[in-house]
């Protein structure tokens, strides 16, 4: 058994992270997930939230939404719809896309309303704007 795991990050258009690390914490579709090296061998789809990659003490996080992550001999590959950095993150953007999804959740308007789609936007606006928030 190795002593860390390999992470692979990538979305449709680029890699995000390749790093050696020693924790990782996955939102998955079911609910977040923790992979230690040694890990037993796992897929699953990802849902929406902050991933956290530790390496010794330096804890990094990211926004992803959707995709997969696999787990296979202590390498670890997500394949996410979107992934971002704190410091990639466009705050007022996600700010505008949490208000318009909280319109549309609230009823306030006249447009017809996905409530599926529009909580799906606001869980990913929110969690831009927390893992924004990790820069201070
Ligand atoms: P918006 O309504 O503002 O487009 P969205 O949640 O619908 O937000 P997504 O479909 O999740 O956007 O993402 C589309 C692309 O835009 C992805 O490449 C994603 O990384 C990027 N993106 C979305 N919001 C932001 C943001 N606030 N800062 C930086 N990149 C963002």
């Amino acid at each position: 058994m190795a002593d860390r795991l390999t992470l692979e990050i990538a979305t449709p258009t680029r890699l995000v992270v390749t790093a050696s690390v020693d924790e990782i914490v996955i939102p998955g579709s079911q609910g977040y997930f923790g992979v230690l090296p040694g890990h037993a061998p796992f897929l699953t789809t990802l849902g929406i939230g902050e991933l956290m990659y530790r390496a010794g003490r330096d804890e990094r996080y990211l926004a992803v939404s959707g995709g997969f992550a696999e787990v296979r001999n202590d390498k670890v590959i997500v394949l996410a719809d979107t992934a971002e950095r704190p410091e990639e993150i466009d705050r007022a953007r996600a700010e505008r896309a949490r208000e318009r999804a909280e319109r549309r959740l609230s009823g306030r308007t006249d447009e017809e309303v996905d409530y599926t789609r529009a909580l799906a936007a606001l869980a990913r606006a929110v969690t831009r704007l927390m893992t924004a928030g990790r820069l201070g």
